[in-house]
């Protein structure tokens, strides 16, 4: 199974291979899971039902990502490029 990131910080902010930065907000996560369906190797679902990002998440190309965080029912994940604009939600 793939490990959390950093288990100080769970929920990101984490930095990608790209450059990109991806964090879950857990008091807006409801813990729908379609990021989980979509991105399996960024995220997962802690005990709490709410979205942890893996340290496997380089494994997942930035597009699969990013359709994640487009899935997301209540846009509880969110993602900024290098100049830390803000990617998604837009
Ligand atoms: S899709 Fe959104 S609400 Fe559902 S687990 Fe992922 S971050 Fe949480």
């Amino acid at each position: 199974m793939p490990e959390v990131q950093d288990i100080a910080k769970p929920h990101g902010p984490i930095t990608l291979k790209n450059g990109w930065t991806v964090e879950v907000d857990k008091n807006i996560c409801i813990g729908a899971g379609p990021c989980v369906g979509v991105a399996p190797k960024t995220f997962e679902l802690d005990d709490e039902a709410k979205a942890v990002i893996l340290s496997s998440c380089n494994e997942d190309d930035a597009d699969t990502i990013l359709n994640a965080a487009r899935s997301c029912p209540v846009s509880a994940i969110t993602i900024k490029n290098d100049k830390g604009e803000v990617v998604f939600p837009n």
